[in-house]
């Protein structure tokens, strides 16, 4: 018995007539579309909307971005095409990317052009999603979770240096060339003259070594110029991130994700190492595209900022971050803050002694962070006389610390021990679109340089995650139909 043939590829009319034949009806390029076609593309930042009378006909920027959307949606399944050189080679292979651009073939650098030239537009785009996601019920609009991840930026880490690596290896630098420079002088004494061929190959290390050194200083000489903690050569906009993240010199990233349905309510990229001091402006943001006028929110301990915490409560957003432990009283075997009872009726702290310490004087936390202070309360007489003493405090007598608006904090951390399960709730939700979104981007790495490009690139990926999750909850008919009212 015969296998089963295929038709002769010679044989005209093989194919059906029409490209639409080859879409099916929940071919997400019907929404993808369905959806670009109902935006206003010059609302939203894009050039060239208007074609111009001048000059040879450009392409729509409409087409453009269906093919970008396209590719990032489909990044993770179809052999990462997110490249604009990926993109070009889809435009002439692939019957859906021929479907959803009517058989346009733009070249690599008009696609690449599109996206530089874009790149503050994805953010719209990335937000009328969220909008259609509204209108679809699809988020909760009650708790959101907001985490950071570090993604890959384009520079190694031997192009990345910071004050103390510099430090550091000019150190290095300068013992080898004392020690390089001590055999010279050795070669020289010798009697023979040492050996030539040892001599000469001295002078090329020590050679190399100065130029190392020069190129250094030079680094050191641009942080101090322009006041930065680290310079990145290939990406300056990137940092060298925490050894722990083995992400080496990257970007942080930071997702504000709506716990119904773990659709992304707000991404944002940035160049800060640490997660210290951008909660509250995720948030807001994210409570804005949900427009809603009060949501809750849950962040791990990294978040844990009083400046950030009295902002979210001022924005109508209730916290929720658990208190890190940076007590330096109990790693020195001393007494924690958390062994001293405030009483608010009084302004006062009982100590383990049973002593009433009161507020003797006020400071500010640090230059950088103007109008918040802190308050000492002490009792130096009946420290002096305390039996506890050594159990205290190395010094004369303890003082406790205590911001002036601590009690807000002091709420947060009632809120949290009576819905423990929120910080479950936080994991859970946040896992799921970092590990998909890393998954996709090939180890997680960003194609573009400099902070202005890579925000286009992530609010494209951020899009694409969201378009995903929809369509598993609901389907394309369903997306087809809210996109075209
Ligand atoms: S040293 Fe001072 S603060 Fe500490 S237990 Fe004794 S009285 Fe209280």
């Amino acid at each position: 018995m015969a296998h089963i043939s295929g038709e002769d590829r010679s044989q005209l009319l093989l194919l059906p007539d029409a490209v639409d034949d080859y879409v099916g009806p929940d071919n997400p390029v019907r929404f993808i579309d369905a959806f670009v076609d109902g935006l206003d593309l010059e609302a939203a930042g894009f050039h060239r909307v208007e074609p111009s009378d001048k000059g040879r006909p450009g392409y729509d920027p409409a087409d453009l971005l269906k093919l970008y959307i396209y590719g990032y949606l489909n990044y993770g399944y179809l052999n990462r095409i997110r490249s604009s050189r990926r993109l070009e080679v889809e435009t002439h292979r692939n019957l859906e990317v021929i479907w959803l651009l009517r058989q346009l073939k733009p070249d690599f650098k008009t696609i690449a052009d599109f996206r530089r030239d874009n790149r503050g537009a994805f953010r719209a785009v990335f937000r009328q999603f969220v909008r259609l996601c509204r209108e679809l019920d699809l988020y909760g609009r009650e708790l959101i979770a907001v985490d950071g991840t570090r993604i890959k930026a384009v520079n190694n880490r031997d192009r990345s240096f910071t004050r103390a690596n510099l430090k550091k290896d000019l150190q290095r630098i300068d013992e080898r060339l004392d020690r390089y420079l001590n055999q010279m002088n050795e070669a020289d004494a010798d009697d023979a003259g040492g050996r030539v061929d040892s001599v000469a190959h001295l002078h090329d290390k020590i050679a190399s070594l100065r130029n190392r050194k020069e190129t250094l200083e030079r680094h050191r000489q641009t942080l101090d110029d322009t006041g930065e903690a680290q310079l990145s050569l290939t990406d300056p906009d990137s940092r060298s991130m925490h050894s722990g993240t083995r992400v080496g010199v990257g970007y942080n990233v930071q997702i504000a994700v709506d716990t119904k349905h773990n659709l992304i309510a707000e991404q944002q990229v940035h160049s800060n190492v640490s997660d210290l001091g951008l909660l509250a402006e995720t948030a807001t943001a994210a409570r804005e595209n949900l427009a809603t006028c009060e949501i809750d929110v849950v962040a791990d301990r990294g978040y844990y900022k009083i400046e950030d915490i009295e902002a979210c409560e001022a924005a109508g957003i209730t916290p929720y971050v658990p208190k890190p432990d940076r007590s330096t009283a109990k790693r020195s075997g001393h007494f924690p803050k958390s062994e001293f009872q405030y009483d608010a009726a009084t302004d006062t702290y009982r100590c383990p002694a049973g002593e009433r310490l009161a507020p003797l004087y006020r400071r500010s936390v640090s230059k950088s962070r103007p109008g918040t202070y802190l308050l000492a309360y002490t009792n130096i007489a009946a420290c002096r006389g305390c039996g506890l003493r050594q159990r205290c405090t190395k010094n004369l007598y303890r003082s406790i610390m205590r911001f002036e608006n601590e009690s807000m904090m002091e709420r947060m951390a009632d809120r949290l021990a009576a819905r423990p399960e929120v910080m479950d709730r936080r994991r859970e939700s946040v896992e799921h679109p970092f590990g998909s979104i890393k998954q996709w981007m090939g180890q997680g790495a960003f194609l573009t340089r400099r902070l202005a490009n890579v925000r286009g690139e992530f609010s494209l990926t951020a899009l694409a995650y969201n378009m995903r999750r929809a369509i598993d909850l609901v389907g394309i008919p369903a997306l087809i139909a809210v996109a075209a009212r």
